[in-house]
């Protein structure tokens, strides 16, 4: 009797671990691998083929991901003269506040030097540099002669175009496009799905990158971390509630606090899921029922901006390419700033909206501009941290496009905007009845 009771102790325990939450496990994984680093000292090295095999699997995800949600994005525009008309607006309001962010990024990254003095160094790093294409190159070769090619070679900016303009012509071929279009669509469902699932190893690919980086450097790690956690943080707040508040004020004439009192329940909710995507159902109800804004201008906007828009990740970028190239004591030319600016800006626009995939995205931008890999291993273990707030800035950011844009199109009812919650809740039922 006792035998049987005593003998299936790990499964309880396996079985408790599972049922944490991803981001408490990715917590835990990071303590660990602290833990053990400063336990083992240099000889924690061997730890790390665990977190290599993490980076390889969310490598893998990048060029599928980014071809099929860019698609199901691009395609997800109707083909009437307003629809393009506010899909112009909501592609042009999304790119420049993207880059917008992405400047704030860098500017704080540059103020704050969250990775100074680190004094990191890259054992992969030198020909990477060597072979790091300049802004010009990227300019000339965003066209692809080959698309094949460009996705057997993961080289993104030459995905992402040909990704629009497949996107664009399935739109214009119409009934015939729907079966690609449905194809592209369950591929992207199914890339969400495969990031969710590589994101269930973060927990094992974290412990492994940090036992190595701790054992590697020391403690001394962690401030620049505190440091990094800090400066993203401050680069959301100044985002949301500066530049954001701006925008409202003068390009709609509307009260910034109306809007982040209407939006608050999305923000909770994006800030706990880490996920524009899932925050979706929550940023829709908000802007219909709290914002007044049209569901004829949300329903469309709103899915794009999940799709496309992603200024919190873009701003994560800035800061985080800057800590890496401050710890390995690497220096960025001007050159190198603007193919930043670039990159993160059209890489946003392949980002899905799901935990992590931001992460993902950081191996690219630091790739194009020959930072080290290596960096990705210090920035994964606390990006859950830094995914929670990021995520909070690309649904607000969907937000402000979608309200600016409905009172642009007269599809935003102020009276309701400006209504408190209660009497919003009431309006948006009146006119719901009235629809109907
Ligand atoms: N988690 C973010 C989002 O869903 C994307 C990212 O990882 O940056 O918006």
């Amino acid at each position: 009797m006792t035998k049987t009771a005593n003998s299936h102790p790990r499964p309880t325990t396996w079985a408790r671990w599972l049922s944490l939450p991803l981001w408490s496990q990715i917590l835990i994984g990071m303590v660990l691998g602290i833990l053990a680093g400063i336990i083992l000292g240099p000889d924690a090295v061997a730890l790390k083929p665990i977190g290599t095999l993490f980076v390889n699997t969310i490598k893998m995800l990048i060029v599928p991901l980014v071809f099929c949600s860019l698609i199901v994005g691009v395609t997800s525009m109707q083909d009437t003269v307003s629809m393009r008309r506010v899909g112009f607006k909501s592609f042009a309001f999304y790119l420049v506040t993207t880059t917008i962010a992405i400047s704030i990024g860098l500017a704080i990254g540059v103020l704050i030097e969250p990775g100074a003095g680190l004094g990191l160094t890259s054992t992969v790093t030198s020909d990477v540099i060597v072979a790091a294409p300049s802004l010009m190159d990227t300019l000339i070769n965003i066209v692809p002669t080959n698309p094949i090619a460009a996705l057997a070679n993961g080289q993104i900016l030459q995905v992402i175009v040909f990704a629009v303009a497949l996107g664009i012509a399935l739109v214009l071929i119409g009934e015939q496009g729907k079966p690609a279009i449905a194809l592209f669509t369950s591929l992207a469902e199914a890339m969400y799905k495969l990031t969710d699932m590589v994101m269930k190893l973060a927990p094992y690919g974290v412990f492994g990158l940090m036992a190595w980086v701790a054992g590697e450097y020391g403690a001394a790690m962690l401030l620049p971390l505190i440091k990094v956690i800090f400066a993203v943080y401050l680069g959301c707040a100044l985002h949301i509630l500066g530049f954001y508040s701006l925008v409202l004020k003068l390009m709609a004439g509307l009260s910034p606090l109306q809007f982040f009192k209407g939006i608050s329940n999305a923000m909770a909710v994006a800030f706990t899921t880490s996920s524009t995507a899932g925050t979706l159902p929550a940023s829709m109800k908000c802007a219909s029922e709290y914002l007044g804004v049209n569901k004829k201008i949300s329903s469309f906007v709103l899915p794009l901006g999940t799709t496309i828009n992603m200024d919190g990740t873009a701003l994560y970028q800035g800061v985080t390419a800057l800590f890496v190239a401050q710890a390995f004591g690497i220096d960025l030319t001007w050159v190198d700033y603007l193919t930043i600016v670039l990159t993160a800006t059209l890489a946003s626009i392949g980002t899905a909206g799901v935990p992590g995939a931001g992460l993902v995205m950081l191996t690219l931008i630091l790739t194009t501009v020959g930072l080290p890999l290596e960096g990705v291993a210090l920035i994964a273990g606390i990006d859950r941290l830094l995914d929670m707030a990021r995520t909070v800035v690309n649904v607000s950011g969907d937000l402000v496009a979608t309200t600016v844009i409905a009172k642009s199109e007269n599809a935003l009812d102020e009276e309701h905007y400006n209504a408190d919650i209660q009497d919003s809740v009431r309006m948006a039922n009146e006119a719901e009845q009235k629809q109907a």
